[in-house]
């Protein structure tokens, strides 16, 4: 095990510990480990579990994250660790968000200097992306090597569930510039019973990263049985479109069964819906994991011109300026 001191907690009788870094605000007994796995008490001290240890490294696209507006065509390295604070039914990478330390025996040993020393092998690599599993359950390392990684000029991405409290997100709001967050189900209820976890939280969260103006998008992946209400999926729309505003991309996504889910995957008459129907509101609209769909481009909401062309991961960007706006029109097209 490689152990750091966590951040945010505070100690308590009994040698217990309450861990202030996501709304579980886990209260901790001596030698246990949070709902996440990876945050243990050992005698009275809280300690990060995964400290300098990988479950995952690779170079991806960044739209792989998924980013469609982030530096179009680059790729960014990617780095995944374990735990989560959530326990979606259809988790694709449950092999290591549901595994504690002593469950996942082929760790990679990467310090924050190695890290940085991998940045540079690719010629087209804009940064980092903490992704994979659950980041914000290893927030220590992401922290620090997301310091490294700024100053080297680089850029940072979190790829995350948005469970996590006010404070140490408004602490990583430094060093992150881009993130994806999952907005799961419109329901508190269904929420709370699909992840373990609260939405109003994530909301909170969403509503920080725009305030803090970082780079936002959102994932739904939509579920059958789930989230494939049409109302429901409208009430969403409207939160995000007064909430976060209408610029913001959304990212419709294929659920495939996997973990404890069997179900059927997500038809493409469901996806397309869906699509449409938050295309009414959202300037920005993407269907993921589905090949070959009208909501691969991105298309200037102004003119109609295809500001960025899609097949894959085979990215054309001629359709924009320098600046990331429309190179027909000159309309702003919330690309960075
Ligand atoms: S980060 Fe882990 S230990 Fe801390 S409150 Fe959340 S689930 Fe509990
Ligand atoms: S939040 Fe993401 S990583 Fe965690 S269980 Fe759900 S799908 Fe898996």
């Amino acid at each position: 095990m490689s152990l750091k001191e966590a951040s945010y907690y505070t100690k308590s009788e009994n040698n217990k510990v309450k861990c202030n870094l996501c709304p579980h605000n886990c209260l901790i007994s001596d030698g246990k480990a949070g709902i996440c796995k990876v945050r243990t008490n050992i005698g009275g001290t809280l300690y990060a579990d995964v400290y300098n240890k990988l479950s995952a490294v690779h170079f991806d696209p960044v739209e792989k994250k998924p980013l469609y507006h982030f530096y179009p065509g680059k790729e960014i390295l990617s780095i995944g660790g374990l735990g989560c604070n959530f326990k979606c039914g259809c988790c694709q990478n449950y092999e290591i968000s549901q595994s504690g330390v002593n469950e996942f025996p082929r760790l990679l040993s990467i310090t924050v200097n190695d890290i940085i020393k991998m940045v540079h092998k690719s010629p087209i690599n804009i940064g980092l992306a903490f992704t994979y599993n659950e980041p914000v359950v290893w927030f220590e390392y992401m922290k620090d090597v997301a310091i490294e990684t700024k100053k080297h000029g680089l850029k940072n991405v979190m790829v995350s569930n948005g469970y996590i409290n006010k404070k140490p997100l408004e602490d990583l709001l430094e060093w992150i510039d881009a993130f994806n967050i999952d907005l799961k189900v419109f329901n508190e209820e269904q929420h709370k019973r699909f992840t373990g976890g609260g939405l109003q939280e994530v909301f909170n969260t969403l509503e920080t990263i725009v305030k803090g103006k970082k780079h936002l998008e959102v994932t739904t992946l939509v579920v059958p049985g789930l989230n494939d209400d049409i109302q429901q999926f409208e009430q969403m729309i409207d939160w995000i479109y007064n909430h976060l505003g209408s610029n913001v991309p959304l990212h419709i996504s294929r659920y495939f069964p996997k973990y404890r889910m069997n179900k059927d995957a997500t038809s493409g008459k469901l996806l397309t819906e869906m699509a449409d129907c938050a295309s009414e509101k959202l300037s920005f609209v993407y269907m993921g994991n589905y090949p070959e769909n009208n909501y691969q481009n991105t298309i200037c909401p102004v003119c109609g011109n295809i500001a960025i062309l899609r097949h894959g991961y085979h990215i054309n960007t001629t359709g924009i300026k320098s600046d990331g706006k429309c190179s027909n029109c000159g309309f702003k097209l919330a690309i960075t």
